[in-house]
């Protein structure tokens, strides 16, 4: 478990620079936010009520009101089906941070975003990195080289990640335990009264993670080789393909275009005829017309919708991480089994 200050984990000297550019220019980061962060405590007060958590996007929101419990209260920035690689923050998002004693972010590069907000806001908490312990995958190579990740939301040139880092490690759900641990730890180290409660918590959560984990990977054992190949919209599912034996194809994904080429999407097409890909899928955070394009022209199977980088609303089976799992895995089997 590390606490460095995020900067330092998250942007390596030239993107900090151009970020402290920004911050100088930015009108966000103008007058009344400057105010705002003067006006912030020194230090983080001594937890009064519940732990005040902060949390970068919503799987990761969910995992502190798991361990958490009555004894924090969490706040997310970028909540159901939003789209966390490319975020705007908003004044209130830095009056949240001001407020917070702990902020959880996924690192990988995921929220190239945060740095500047957390500088903007004043916070003097801890910054926990969830990700921390995890082997990153690196984006595979493909016909193009290595790629970008985009969700094409447009902005060209604003989004970009460090490298060529997959942010998505929760897709496997034995970094999703590593999370936990991570996140529980950190809420012992913050609040010490409630030690033992998070620890008893993130016990029986990771417990949870990883039943669900075996199950999975029993699901998808139990496939033929041949059917475990499927396209999404963008490339969040690697660490997904490397732990569960699948092959993810990515419509998006494939360039640091804001859309794929022409060329692109004929060389997906191909692809997927000759492999005879069982089924597309939809992606809670992308937009459907490319995946509905695709399979339009291959016939290959829509699949239902997926969720990768955020949960579904309250409510939805979907709305929590292991829900989310599950929801997955069983859209994954009903276009899949053969
Ligand atoms: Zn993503």
């Amino acid at each position: 478990m590390a606490y460095a200050s995020f900067s330092q984990r998250f942007l390596p000297l030239r993107r900090r620079a151009l970020a402290a550019l920004a911050l100088a220019a930015s009108g966000l980061l103008g007058g009344s936010m400057a105010a705002y962060a003067q006006q912030a405590p020194d230090a983080a007060p001594a937890p009064a009520g519940p732990l005040k958590v902060v949390a970068s996007f919503s799987i990761l929101g969910d995992m502190v009101k798991q361990i958490g419990g009555g004894d924090v209260q969490v706040d997310v920035l970028v909540g159901p089906d939003g789209d966390a690689h490319e975020y705007e923050p908003t004044p209130a998002d830095a009056r949240r941070l001001a407020a917070a004693q702990l902020v959880v972010v996924n690192g990988l590069g995921f929220e190239a975003w945060l740095p500047k907000l957390v500088r903007a806001s004043g916070f003097k908490g801890t910054t926990v990195v969830a990700s921390e312990g995890v082997t990153p995958r690196d984006f595979g190579g493909d016909a193009t080289g290595g790629h970008g990740h985009d969700h094409g939301a447009g902005k060209p040139g604003e989004h970009a990640h460090d490298g060529n880092t997959d942010p998505h490690a929760w897709q496997n759900l034995a970094n999703g335990a590593r999370y936990a641990r991570n996140i529980g730890a950190a809420l012992a180290a913050a609040d010490a009264a409630h030690a033992d409660a998070y620890r008893q918590r993130t016990d029986a959560y990771v417990a949870r993670i990883e039943a669900l984990d075996a199950r999975v990977k029993q699901a998808f054992a139990a496939l033929p080789p041949e059917r475990r190949r499927v396209v999404t919209s963008h490339d969040a599912f690697g660490y997904f393909g490397d732990a569960y034996g699948m092959t993810f194809i990515s419509a998006m994904g494939i360039s640091t275009e804001a859309e794929p080429s022409a060329a692109d999407v004929a060389r997906i097409i191909g692809q997927i005829r000759q492999e005879k890909v069982p089924a597309v899928f939809f992606e809670n955070v992308s937009s459907p017309r490319l995946a509905q394009q695709i399979a339009r022209e291959t016939g290959a199977r829509v699949g239902g919708t997926l969720y990768s980088d955020a949960l579904a609303k309250p409510g939805l089976p979907a709305a929590t991480y292991l829900g989310m799992f599950e929801w997955n895995l069983s859209q994954f089997m009903a276009a899949l089994k053969p």
